[in-house]
């Protein structure tokens, strides 16, 4: 048996990109502004489309398809990660870079939203191979990339070592020494603090101000995480080392669920090279079975569209966070928000790993690190004040939280196009 990439339920009606668009545009309708502003942001202002050839280990030349699209640089440089996955599209990769812009918009750093992305399977190639794919982006991209106009990071099935090459090639092409081109490199070259675990962490954060709100205790709560990868494995250690009740967990071959509770630390011993615990189990239900399982919080920490039209009305949990991009279709948020499910959307839930990235492209820039508890400790001020203000323009415009952070995330772009007289 192989491990199977979790796929996204197709959903042509309702593309990624379109849910994008319908939330800014009732976002700034609420917030006053005119079309022009919308014709504006509704669309990347740029994005590039290369092809990469590769010699793969079989000796045969094959050409893969990437992408990079940089939403708005009104604010800043653009920032984002990249993402190798058999799915990768265009369009995909225009919505991720509008959600980056969001995520940025929230936390207050000083960037518009960017993403990449390469079409391919990360899982059938072997190192080498994955080493020219990641150099040969970094040369299709270099002339619209750079630490002061574009800053990559880690994404989907991409880590410190894809970085790390990334990086490299291109202090190759510039011929100086480039950390700050981009962020989530290994420590030893000039990564940070916290960056890994940080999207983890930062989902925790946020899970913690969310169960305050609705007077939930996270050490009496049950939790299901779908996803045991970068976000998925880490949010899992912190939340039972916290006291809750993991009771399901999913990878790329199925799930197990235990309504008395998973032994997290032993199924993290036991995962194989690809972070896959769960064919271990005879006992394994499937990723759809798993999300309409009883719990208190749900936590997708997988990929897109994996709440639908077709589970919103089974689900069974008080409070989603999205710890992945977009995991809730438009349809499916609808259906949570009149059940009187609360929903932490991703733009703000996920935001996290870009946060402490930025604080690696400031350490970058200055050549002066910062111990690991004073990242901690800035990531929580920002994450609780973006939590509380999102959750507040919720109530005061009465409207779900998701348009609510759209409403917050949008506010500075919007600021600054105006001064710059974009709009
Ligand atoms: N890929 C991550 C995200 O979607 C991190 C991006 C970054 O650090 O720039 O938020």
């Amino acid at each position: 048996m192989s491990p199977q990439i979790l796929e996204k339920t197709k959903e042509p009606q309702e593309g990624v990109l379109q849910r994008t668009q319908q939330v800014i545009q009732e976002a700034l309708q609420i917030m006053g502004c005119d079309e022009s502003c919308y014709d504006l942001l509704k669309e990347p202002l740029r994005i590039l489309t290369v092809r990469i050839p590769v010699k793969m280990d079989n000796g045969q030349i094959k050409v893969f398809t990437g992408y990079r699209a940089q939403h708005n640089d009104a604010v800043g440089p653009t920032k984002g990660g990249v993402r190798f996955h058999p799915d990768v599209t265009e369009e995909e990769v225009k919505a991720l870079s509008m959600w980056m812009s969001m995520k940025c918009g929230i936390t207050n750093l000083p960037y518009g939203g960017g993403k990449g992305g390469v079409r391919c399977d990360p899982r059938s190639m072997s190192p080498r191979e994955l080493e020219l794919l990641s150099r040969g982006y970094v040369r299709a991209v270099s002339q619209i990339v750079g630490p002061t106009k574009d800053i990559p990071a880690p994404d989907v099935y991409t880590n410190s070592q894809v970085m790390a090459w990334m990086m490299d090639e291109y202090s190759r092409i510039r011929e100086f020494d480039s950390p700050g081109f981009i962020t989530g490199k290994p420590l030893v070259l000039g990564g940070s603090q916290g960056r890994e675990s940080s999207t983890a962490l930062g989902v925790t954060i946020v899970l913690k101000e969310a169960c305050k709100v609705l007077g939930i205790a996270v050490e009496d709560s049950r939790v299901i995480i779908q996803g045991f990868g970068n976000a998925g494995s880490f949010l899992a250690k912190f939340l039972y080392d916290a006291g809750a009740r993991i009771v399901g967990i999913s990878d790329a071959y199925g799930a197990l669920y235990d309504p008395d509770g998973l032994d997290i630390d032993d199924l993290l011993d036991r995962r194989d090279s690809f972070g896959t615990v769960t064919h271990l189990f005879q006992s394994r239900i499937t990723n759809e079975e798993l999300l309409v399982q009883p719990c208190d919080i749900l936590i997708p920490a997988a990929i897109e569209n994996q709440i639908t039209e077709a589970n919103a009305d089974h689900i069974q949990a008080k409070i989603v966070i999205e710890a992945a991009n977009g995991p809730t279709t438009a349809h499916a948020t609808k259906v949570l928000t009149e059940r009187g499910i609360l929903i932490v959307p991703d733009v703000l839930a996920s935001a996290g790993g870009v946060v402490v990235s930025y604080f690696e492209w400031v350490q970058n820039n200055q050549g002066y690190y910062w111990e690991e508890n004073e990242i901690i400790h800035k990531l929580q001020n920002i994450l609780i004040s973006s939590f509380y203000s999102i959750y507040e323009t919720s109530r005061k415009e009465k409207v779900d939280m998701r348009l609510a952070a759209y409403i917050v995330g949008l506010k500075k772009m919007v600021d600054a196009a105006k001064w710059r007289g974009w709009i």
